[in-house]
């Protein structure tokens, strides 16, 4: 298993979450793209190199204030992405 930032599946993960509070929300690949980079670069990355690691990784998080930051750093991006999006309109 190769290193990987599981903040980036944690994006993923939640991102339909918020997308279903956000009706007007467009969700198309590029959309979603547009949203998990803006999200990505705001959360401060964290990288397992096992599937063990990834585990426990992923229980602290849910536990803390770092699901809250994320659940933040998804709907910021989704304000961002809506107002300005990339994808081809019409
Ligand atoms: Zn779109």
């Amino acid at each position: 298993m190769a290193i990987k930032n599981i903040v980036e599946k944690f994006i993923w993960d939640n991102m339909d979450t918020v997308l279903e509070q956000k009706k007007d929300m467009c969700s198309c690949p590029t959309c979603k793209n547009d949203i998990a980079a803006y999200a990505l670069n705001k959360l401060k990355p964290h990288y397992a190199s096992s599937a063990a690691g990834e585990a426990i990784t992923r229980a602290f998080f849910m536990e803390n204030q770092y699901y809250l930051d994320m659940i933040i750093a998804i709907t910021e991006a989704v304000e961002i992405v809506s107002t300005n999006p990339h994808h081809r309109v019409g």
